[in-house]
């Protein structure tokens, strides 16, 4: 692995990437942005117990916003709000890494690599989200 992004140090230097760490796309919880804040959509996210949660467009690697909870608070499900209604009101940034240290200035982070295999142009290719807790647990599993 070519890419080395959050190293931790104890002793002997250890390193870590962030792909060791992230959860993998396919384990995130995440809605489409053509999502409709309903009663079945706000109990899901709820349900979901997470904090922020991932907007795509038309393919879950198509990250495009990010919803968090306390976004809801003044939303009623009766009135069936568009997701991209309260994502573009709130309109929180999204902050991509790639091949880079985590800096830990912001909470969830999604991660992406080039992706240069295969017969095609590189491309990027999202490989999963990160956040501060999975790199404070990783430091407490290592010391
Ligand atoms: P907070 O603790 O700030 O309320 P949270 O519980 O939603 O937030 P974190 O504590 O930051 O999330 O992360 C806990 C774990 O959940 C981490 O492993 C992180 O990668 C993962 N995680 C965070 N958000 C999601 C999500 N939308 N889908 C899947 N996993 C997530
Ligand atoms: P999040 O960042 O998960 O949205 P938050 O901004 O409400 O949550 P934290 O980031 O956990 O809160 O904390 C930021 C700072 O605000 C910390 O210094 C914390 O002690 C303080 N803080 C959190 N909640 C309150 C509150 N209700 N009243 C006053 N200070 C608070």
């Amino acid at each position: 692995n070519e890419f080395v992004k959050v190293e931790f140090s104890k002793g002997a230097l250890r390193t870590k990437t962030v792909e060791d760490i992230l959860t993998p796309l396919k384990d995130c919880f995440m809605l489409p942005s053509t999502a409709v804040l309903d009663f079945n959509t706000m109990s899901e996210i709820m349900q979901s117990g997470y904090t922020r949660v991932p907007v795509y467009e038309e393919e879950r690697s198509n990250i495009v916003e990010i919803l968090y909870v306390k976004d809801l608070a003044l939303v009623d499900p009766e009135d069936r709000t568009p997701m991209t209604t309260i994502t573009k009101f709130y309109n929180h940034p999204l902050h991509f890494h790639l091949f880079s240290v985590f800096t830990g200035n912001s909470h969830l982070a999604i991660v992406q690599k080039v992706n240069n295999e295969g017969e095609g142009d590189p491309f990027y290719e999202v490989l999963g989200l990160v956040t501060l807790e999975d790199v404070i647990e990783e430091i407490i599993k290592s010391e």
